[in-house]
């Protein structure tokens, strides 16, 4: 089959013809359809994560159909249409008993730690497939496995309850889904803080409060927009030391704060007033569960959350096209995720 892989940090991605993967009995060999290209990606590329062995195929944002599953494996069956948890785990070490896989004893993202959906075909631990409504696209069941599935988790981590206001810091890809599925928690006002204008104008565009740094302190705007009580709920999307403290600071009494963009800056605060005096909580959040994946492909299915058309551009499974993309996000203004659509055969012509 067709993959294009990384083959050596810091180079451009490369095509190569490579084995179809054997499945065990708790496999399930998917054949892709769409894999998004995501900014993780980008960093892989570029070297800021460590690699244990290269080359290795990169993608973790994967919706495709079952072409064959193991004999363990009943939920799903070929044919079926799927999209990926790419977090692959142990489901037996004491934190995946517990329903907290992201912190299993040998857990391995897929698309990094194993290979990835920049492929014709996919293994995947049968658990790690979910199925995909038919009112899904493809495209759709591919990001929302990476950035919409982490909003959704720091929503949850946050205890967003129904009327509660919140502050979102960073108006990107996880941003335009924490936006939506605030919503679809039926939360109350919602104020974005985004520097660009253009994503600044979309996020008021679906109704939230545009709140923009350069006409004065986000705190402050927030402060008075909510006659000085402050928000339930902040997610620092971001990753800078200075919205984090904002995001700390614009909390109303038991507010939450959940720490989402990764900065290795370090925060200062006031304890007794930021903290102690409000009984103010903040939380880090790192990917998501499993167990909050039914309820996001719930949200999509049921158009809660939603990506337009012009939000996704497609490109074929080739490495110039793949590369072109990755590079763009060093520039990225917009909100556009590009998607890698797997052409080919349908499921099961071969
Ligand atoms: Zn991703
Ligand atoms: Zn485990």
């Amino acid at each position: 089959m067709r993959a294009v892989r990384l083959t050596a940090v810091g180079k451009p991605l490369e095509e190569a013809e490579v084995a179809l993967p054997q499945i065990g009995s708790s496999d399930v060999l998917i054949r892709v359809a769409a894999c998004g290209i995501c900014h993780s990606d980008e960093h892989y590329r570029a070297g800021v994560s460590r690699f244990d062995h290269l080359p290795i195929t990169l993608g973790h944002e994967i919706a495709g159909w079952v072409e064959k599953v193991g004999t363990d494996i009943k939920h799903v069956r070929p044919r079926d249409r799927v999209c990926v948890h790419y977090l692959a785990h142990c489901g037996t070490c004491e934190f995946c008993v517990r329903g907290l896989e992201q912190f299993c004893r040998t857990v391995q993202m897929i698309g990094k730690h194993r290979d990835g959906g920049y492929a014709e075909f996919i293994k995947v631990p049968g658990r790690n497939a979910l199925a995909l409504p038919d009112e899904i696209p493809f495209e759709v069941g591919a990001i929302m496995m990476c950035s919409s599935a982490t909003a959704l988790h720091a929503l949850s981590k946050a205890r967003l309850k129904a009327g509660e206001s919140v502050a979102i810091f960073g108006f990107g890809g996880l941003g335009f889904s924490a936006l939506q599925l605030a919503r679809a928690l039926e939360c109350g006002q919602v104020y974005v803080v985004e520097m660009n204008p253009v994503k600044l104008a979309s996020a008021e565009k679906l109704g939230a409060v545009a709140i923009d740094p350069a006409k004065g302190d986000p705190v402050e705007q927030i402060s008075d927009a909510t006659n000085g009580k402050g928000v339930d709920v902040s997610l620092e999307l971001i990753g800078s030391a200075k919205t984090m403290r904002q995001a700390v600071q614009c909390l109303a009494p038991l507010g939450r704060a959940a720490l989402v963009g990764l900065t290795a800056g370090s925060v200062s605060l006031s304890p007794y007033s930021e903290l102690i005096n409000k009984e103010a909580e903040i939380m880090g959040v790192s990917d998501h569960l499993a167990a909050e994946l039914p309820a996001l492909i719930e949200f999509a299915r049921s158009r809660k959350l939603r990506f337009p058309p012009d939000a996704v551009r497609f490109v074929d499974l080739d490495a110039e096209h793949i590369n072109a993309s990755l590079d763009a996000f060093q520039n990225s203004i917009d909100h556009v995720r590009t998607v890698i659509r797997v052409t080919g055969r349908g499921p099961h012509e071969s």
